[in-house]
């Protein structure tokens, strides 16, 4: 059996914070391999390193300011962490050539990364494994993509006889060597990279939550963590803003069904959430979560006879694609189309009603762009009567007004459009009805 552990930067931000990430990987043989983040914050107001080397590279590319100045406060921060552990390591080779590089403008993505590449170094040091950087095995394709085909033959190839590494989160190589990063919260990807290359039987991730909860703590009064909730599940979950595991994070270890556990550094009693293929066993609720976002746009269409206007929703989705912007739901009536677009995106282009309405010649066409998407997410209400009733009766008595509804064939979610004024509590009643109601 072999695991790969992840811990995040909360995980690692100083040398006690080491010391529990320590004692975790002590206590089960099977975890063999282990990708750390780069130090996060200590308190709130505190800065992750990472940000702070964004900081610096751009101080001194862009501002010209001294190189040496600019990276104390971060060389501090490494030192502190090895001399609070009573480590002999010194890094100050490491800080001179991240500096020359620097100077050398290797680039936001090379600055970046030297956080999770010292931490590695460290917590390597620490555990007395072998530290693997990794740009010598995280490759990139010449379009930017992760080229999956060489990472996982050189990984499987280079870990294959090592038994105990410590391979840094958050970064990989282009083709010309240079250093290229996953986007902000990578060192999710890493682990699930590595645990597909060397076919793991689990991929621990540690953070600093007990798991992905069922709603938002922000809005529901300390709502239950979800035990199990499969890949699909957490995928929608994720796409609607849930965060505690960044999106692309599934997909390597998806095709290999390794599941992956997400447990809490500061709390390891505690069993955290299971995120696997299939679950054999019943839900613990019919919903596993709910998640939503705001600033949506709905642009409702109305034509006579649309129906059966052939090419019509193709001319509207050529303007969306001639102008990059991609759609999110698109409720049909007989004559009626409401295309749900990212406010996001609407902000940057504010001519697309325009631009539809002249492909379209509608008989009216409006957008409220002041719309908020609800996901209710879980794999038990397929083929099981009432859910959306049950959705809809506690929004009704909330006093809420649905302005769209969603149900794909899969029943696996309910996406439900509503005033952004209305979100919070809609989460609330919607909660209360499947999680509350059922204690
Ligand atoms: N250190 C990087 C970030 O702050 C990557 C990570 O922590 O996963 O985004």
């Amino acid at each position: 059996m072999s695991k790969v552990v992840k811990f995040g930067g909360s995980s690692l931000a100083d040398a006690n914070q080491f010391r529990k990430v320590a004692d975790i990987i002590r206590s089960d043989k099977e975890r063999r391999y282990v990708v750390p983040s780069a130090p996060g914050k200590r308190f709130s107001d505190d800065t992750k390193v990472t940000d702070m080397l964004y900081a610096c590279y751009d101080a001194i590319t862009e501002e010209g300011k001294n190189a040496y100045n600019q990276f104390a406060p971060i060389a501090e921060r490494f030192n502190g962490i090895i001399s609070d552990l009573g480590l002999t390591l010194s890094l100050d080779e490491e800080y001179e050539t991240i500096i020359e590089n620097f100077r050398a403008r290797a680039g936001r993505d090379y600055a970046a990364s030297r956080g999770e590449y010292l931490n590695g170094i460290i917590l390597a040091n620490y555990l007395g494994y072998e530290f693997i950087d990794a740009a010598k095995v995280i490759f990139f394709r010449p379009d930017g993509r992760f080229d999956d085909t060489l990472t996982d033959s050189c990984l499987a190839s280079v870990l294959h006889g090592v038994f105990h590494a410590v391979i840094p989160g958050f970064y990989g190589a282009n083709p010309d060597g240079t250093v290229r990063t996953f986007s902000r919260g990578g060192s999710d990807v890493t682990g699930s990279i590595v645990a597909k290359a060397i076919n793991a039987d689990l991929y621990e991730n540690w953070t600093d939550v007990s798991g992905f909860l069922v709603a938002d703590p922000r809005i529901v009064e300390n709502p239950d963590v979800i035990e199990s909730i499969t890949y699909k599940e957490l995928r929608e979950l994720s796409y609607m803003g849930a965060s505690v595991l960044h999106e692309a994070a599934i997909f390597p270890v998806r095709s290999a069904k390794i599941p992956i556990n997400i447990r809490n550094t500061n709390e390891p009693e505690a069993k955290g959430t299971m995120i696997v293929a299939d679950d054999p066993n019943p839900p613990q609720h019919i919903i596993t979560g709910i998640a939503g976002k705001k600033h949506f746009s709905v642009i409702s269409i109305e034509k006579d006879e649309m129906n059966s206007e052939v090419g019509f929703l193709r001319r509207i989705l050529t303007v969306l694609e001639a102008n990059g912007v991609s759609f999110e739901h698109i409720p049909t009536g007989i004559d009626t189309m409401s295309i749900v677009l990212d406010g996001k995106d609407v902000d940057k282009k504010p001519d697309i009603v325009e631009k539809i309405c002249a492909v379209t010649e509608p008989n009216h066409i409006e957008m409220q762009s002041d719309l908020a998407l609800i996901a209710v997410v879980g794999r038990g209400m397929k083929a099981k009567k009432g859910t959306a009733t049950r959705i809809f009766a506690a929004l009704s008595h909330a006093d809420i007004n649905i302005i769209m509804i969603d149900q794909g064939s899969s029943e696996l979610n309910i996406i439900i459009g509503i005033h952004e004024s209305d979100f919070e509590k809609a989460i609330k009643v919607i909660y209360d009805m499947f999680i509350l109601s059922e204690k």
